[in-house]
């Protein structure tokens, strides 16, 4: 049915009666707002909602949780809308916007920070550095503080302070059955532990509190691109690097591109390259000399290393990830960075049908598990490997299929699992990626789905089905 035939088929008086209810605003398929609220990150992504409440706080959530079950609609919970699956936006349901719940409070004594999900990492990092702190956070500032915290949160300081998961302390919940709780590890304990990795599953966050950390502003950074020639070298050395590096120091390769963003040489765009992005969470100055040993692996292309703001580390992300191109991202977690890896790497990217598909390598380690226990469950994994498709065309399937293809041939050589916040959720794919994500944990997950969301209305994630009697 078309949306606006769902809104029609609901009535006037029913759909009005949810506008009075809401403090925040309800956005319909014939609105002003509507193709913005619908829009996610990911291009690929096109979907058409019935109804969009803009919820002002957690009682609209509620009210809007239970309009959609009163009225049999699908529901799904749209924060910073970046994460690829789009599982953010629903087909002729109900889209629960937490965008306008946009709070940053920051107690710099307490070291405390308590957010609201409808903040970007860049909008928390603009406050929190302002007093030299900052949470665990992803690494691109576009990206969702809330998806990617409740994903596990995997960030530049992560070896030195944990994911974001380690760093919560508090979040405020509204419950598939509309009731606003608290769950700190002590009190609703099981809930604090699903959410935590669980992704949504069990609840809808409306605030997270966080402890702080110092810093920054300025940190080392890492940036140089190495060409593929020195692809033996470059890796030899990373390596090395992974295997000793001090906390403070996170580091990522990357099989990809020279990118088209201020401070690559034009010449250079879109040159097949290896590059090697870090940041040290420590005095710059000490984090240079930590980097130096790496970036003298080779001769580089460019080479942009430097002291930098801590959030244009953030920065760089949002740029290479810009809103409305084509994604498809996939992951599985290694024990070892072997030579059959870098070869299966150097393969597949130069196999890959266009210039902005690359595949990246992220060490874990160091503080990476170090909070509360929580539903994460590769934290003991020592690296990452990412599968990152990405095009402007229209020849979509390639691109699909091609990262379809890396993940099979990485998880022939040894790799498993995923993490929940790039799984390959394509139409008509069947694989169980709550399996993959959540490994061991899944079993925990679903009792507590079953007490929480018996009746699945949280369904729109990496979906976790509730226990069976
Ligand atoms: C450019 C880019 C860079 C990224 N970099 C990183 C990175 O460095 N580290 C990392 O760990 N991940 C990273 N990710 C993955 C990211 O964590 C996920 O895509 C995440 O889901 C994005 O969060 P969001 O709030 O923007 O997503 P949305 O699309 O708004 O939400 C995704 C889903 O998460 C759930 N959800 C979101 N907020 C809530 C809430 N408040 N309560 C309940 N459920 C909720 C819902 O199921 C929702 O549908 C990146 C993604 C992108 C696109």
């Amino acid at each position: 049915m078309h949306p606006l035939g769902t809104v029609g088929a609901l009535g006037e008086e029913t759909v009005g009666g949810l506008a009075a209810d809401v403090d925040g605003e309800l956005v319909l398929p014939d609105g002003e707002d509507y193709d913005a609220v619908r829009d996610v990150w990911n291009g690929l992504i096109n979907r058409y909602p019935a109804i969009v409440v803009r919820a002002a706080g957690s009682e609209d959530v509620a009210r809007a949780i239970g309009f959609a079950r009163e009225h049999g609609l699908e529901l799904s919970v749209r924060a910073g809308a970046h994460e690829q699956s789009g599982s953010a936006v629903v087909d002729n349901g109900l889209v629960v916007d937490l965008g306008p719940i946009d709070h940053v409070d920051v107690d710099p004594d307490a070291r405390v920070a308590r957010v609201g999900p409808g903040n970007a990492t860049a909008d928390v990092l603009a406050v929190t550095q302002e007093h030299g702190l900052a949470p665990p956070t992803g690494s691109a500032g576009n990206a969702g503080v809330a998806g990617t915290t409740l994903h596990g949160g995997i960030g530049w300081i992560r070896r030195k302070h944990g994911l974001g998961v380690d760093a919560l302390r508090r979040m405020e919940v509204v419950t598939a059955d509309g009731e606003v709780v608290t769950a700190t590890p002590e009190e609703n304990g099981e809930l604090f532990w699903a959410l935590g990795g669980g992704g949504g599953n069990v609840g809808v966050v409306t605030e997270l509190e966080f402890d702080l950390y110092e810093v920054g502003p300025i940190v080392g950074g890492l940036s140089a691109f190495y060409p593929r020639e020195a692809a033996d070298d470059v890796f030899g050395a990373f390596r090395s690097f992974a295997a000793d590096a001090p906390p403070e120091a996170t580091a990522i390769m990357n099989y990809a591109e020279v990118p088209a963003v201020p401070g690559m040489p034009p010449e250079l765009h879109g040159e097949a390259a290896l590059a090697l992005i870090g940041c040290y969470a420590g005095d710059p100055e000490e984090g240079m000399a930590t980097f130096a040993p790496l970036r003298e692996a080779a001769e580089p292309l460019v080479d942009n290393s430097e002291p930098v703001p801590y959030a244009m580390l953030h920065e760089m992300g949002t740029m290479l990830h810009p809103w409305g191109r084509k994604y498809a991202h996939r992951s599985v977690f290694v024990d070892d960075l072997t030579d059959e890896l870098h070869e299966l790497l150097l393969e597949r990217t130069a196999a890959a049908p266009g210039p902005m598909d690359g595949v990246g390598i992220w060490p874990l380690g160091g503080a990476v598990g170090s909070g509360p226990d929580s539903a994460v469950a590769w934290g003991d994994k020592p690296h990452m490997v990412v599968v990152e498709a990405a095009w402007e065309s229209h020849d979509s399937l390639a691109h699909l299929e091609w990262a379809r293809e890396t993940e099979r041939q990485l998880r022939a050589l040894g790799g498993e699992g995923a993490y929940a916040g790039y799984v390959g959720v394509e139409e008509g794919e069947d694989e169980d990626w709550a399996r993959k994500a959540y490994g061991d944990n899944l079993d925990r997950l679903r009792e507590i789905k079953r007490r929480y969301d018996p009746d699945d209305v949280l369904s729109h994630n990496v979906a976790v089905e509730p226990a069976e009697d």
